[in-house]
């Protein structure tokens, strides 16, 4: 069934009573020329297992029914299932859960769907969470092969941020870290039943083989994350003030300290360091926590 045409949603909100529900970030897609570029720049061919993150009333998952070899959707509004009953009949590749993302076994969907080869995300994404979504696939990257997601514009200008420039925060880090950032394709709120306050954007991430930078991750994550709690602080403030590793902290001499040793300045701000830097910073800080 071909629904994205902003009458054929209105055909099934009517018909089944639907009130979108603002806490699952329910915005449906109703222009077909936005899921065509989003089939497009996730490159869907029918070799493909997708993982399609909240299908709605299944808009977008017809058409990757029709580009994909195999679909799986996660959806936590359990009561759209009546209406994929009649939305997804004729997609006999698609198959739902009705869960939390953020609590799905997503190792157990690229085994039993994909004999454990990296899938396909492809997704509107409710932005009430966009940001623990994105991280959630981000630490199970050997699961994706690529992710292609709708996210709001100033999600997509953070995650595609230079390190140093205004735009930039931790997910900027964690997104380059694991994949190449782009943005695909800029959509207007008009293309959305009901329409969201903001721009979006299409992203598309590509993981990579190996990381850019080699690091000890769990540490060099739990130093971004410091640094951006309290990014107007200074870096070596901001460690010895935010950093908790496994219960482990830094004393502010220790972290200027390091900061330095790396030629940066001691007043530096956590946010004007590369991902190569904060790689560098986690080898030296290594024996200074206790
Ligand atoms: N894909 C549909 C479309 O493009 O029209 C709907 C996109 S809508 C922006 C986001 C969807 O994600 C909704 O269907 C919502 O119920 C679902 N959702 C929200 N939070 C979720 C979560 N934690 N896990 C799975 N699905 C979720």
């Amino acid at each position: 069934m071909r629904l994205a045409a902003p009458q054929e949603t209105l055909r099934i909100i009517g018909r089944y009573g639907l009130h979108p529900k603002k806490k699952y970030g329910q915005n449906f897609l109703i222009s077909e020329d936005v899921v065509y570029g989003i089939l497009d720049a996730a490159g869907v061919t029918k070799e493909d297992c997708v993982l399609e993150i909240g299908p709605g009333i299944g808009t977008m998952t017809g058409y990757l029914s029709e580009a994909a070899r195999e679909v799986v959707c996660v959806e936590i509004d359990r009561s759209l299932a009546k209406i994929h009953e009649e939305t997804l009949a004729d997609c006999p590749n698609v198959t739902v859960r009705y869960e939390d993302v953020l609590k799905t076994d997503l190792q157990e969907i690229a085994e039993s769907a994909n004999g454990g080869k990296p899938m396909k995300v492809v997704a509107n994404l409710p932005y009430y969470v966009t940001t623990p979504i994105l991280m959630e696939l981000l630490k199970k990257i050997e699961l994706f092969e690529s992710i292609t997601v709708m996210v709001q514009k100033e999600v997509a200008a953070r995650v595609c941020a230079a390190p140093g420039s205004k735009d930039c925060g931790a997910i900027t880090y964690a997104v380059q870290y694991y994949a190449e950032p782009e943005v695909m394709l800029r959509v207007p709120p008009s293309s959305f039943i009901p329409r969201p306050e903001v721009d979006s954007c299409v992203l598309r991430l590509t993981a990579y083989k190996e990381p850019p930078v080699k690091a000890d991750e769990e540490l060099m994550f739990a130093l971004i994350r410091a640094a951006f709690n309290q990014r107007r602080k200074t870096l070596a403030n901001a460690l010895a003030n935010g950093l908790d590793y496994h219960g482990k902290k830094i004393s502010r001499g220790a972290a200027a300290a390091a900061i330095t040793s790396l030629g940066l300045p001691e007043t530096v701000r956590g946010e004007r360091l590369s991902l190569a830097e904060f790689a560098a910073l986690a080898d030296r800080v290594r024996f200074d926590i206790n």
